[in-house]
């Protein structure tokens, strides 16, 4: 990617202090933007942020719990103050929780609502108020999943969550056109990231099979080629998205080794 097609514009990534977010981030930055990592692990979104200015890009650690309505607000208004504007918001904080459906915890189903749902609809809500009074409008990717076409076992509330920011996306591609905010949702394979790696001996445990076996003939068996998705696959994405002019938006993107082709 050219390193300043994305200069002069600000970014912000929801999760940034592992996995996906953090690779996106340090891609948004190598492409020039200014880039907020926002993270409930502040100690990790400090130590990104730090490596992103290290190696001569602009970044700012901003501790945000997605979750709540009062941190997302005062999260955003402080981008704008800090960096005048916001161009990108990346909603990507996400966190894996599985269960069988009749065993599946009241509790955790919430939690699970609440970081993907309610974090993506806070983030969105209070970036777009700024991208619509800019009068520059904006991009709003979410980061889906194939799981935001595709269902598996014990993944209730994931699936749910997923698939309802499809609905999200199109909402805003229709409402934000006047204003020039666009909408995507990057949609996945499995990507070795700290949330995959946690489940892959849970899986193993529940479905009383071997961890190299969850990753064969569970996790990959509906790819075309066995691969996992890389982060660089997700991160070049992102960025590309982050260009369009508004031709793209509304809809989702899989990148998944061919395991769904939609
Ligand atoms: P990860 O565990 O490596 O990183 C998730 C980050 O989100 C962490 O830094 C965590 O602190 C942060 N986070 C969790 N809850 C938060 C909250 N309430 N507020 C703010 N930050 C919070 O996970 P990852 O694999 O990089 O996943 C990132 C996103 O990508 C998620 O939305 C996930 O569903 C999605 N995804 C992941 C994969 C995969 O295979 N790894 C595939 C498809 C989609």
């Amino acid at each position: 990617m050219n390193q300043a097609a994305l200069s002069g514009k600000v970014a912000l990534v929801t999760g940034a202090a592992s996995g996906i977010g953090e690779a996106c981030a340090r891609a948004l930055a190598s492409a020039g933007a200014a880039v907020v990592i926002a993270d409930m692990n502040m100690a990790g979104a400090t130590r990104v942020a730090d490596a992103i200015v290290g190696a001569g890009g602009k970044a700012l650690a901003l501790c945000m719990d997605v979750t709540s309505e009062a941190q997302v607000n005062a999260g955003i208004d402080e981008v704008v103050r800090h960096f005048g504007q916001i161009d990108l918001l990346l909603a990507n904080a996400g966190v894996q929780i599985v269960h069988p459906i009749e065993d599946f915890p009241f509790e955790d189903w919430k939690k699970m609502l609440a970081i993907h749902g309610d974090g993506a609809f806070l983030t969105t809500k209070a970036a777009y108020k700024h991208m619509k009074t800019s009068g520059r409008g904006g991009k709003i990717i979410y980061m889906g999943s194939v799981h935001s076409h595709e269902a598996s076992v014990l993944k209730s509330a994931y699936v749910f969550a997923k698939h309802g920011l499809l609905g999200l996306a199109r909402v805003v591609a229709k409402e934000g056109a006047p204003h020039k905010i666009h909408s995507y949702v990057v949609c996945p394979g499995f990507v070795l990231t700290p949330l995959v790696e946690k489940q892959i001996p849970e899986q193993a445990a529940r479905l009383g099979i071997s961890e190299s076996d969850v990753v064969k003939n569970v996790m990959l068996k509906a790819t075309v080629d066995g691969e996992f998705t890389t982060l660089a696959d997700v991160g070049n994405l992102v960025c590309f998205l982050a260009q369009d002019a508004g031709a793209l938006t509304g809809q989702s993107f899989n990148v998944s080794h061919g395991w769904n082709m939609n």
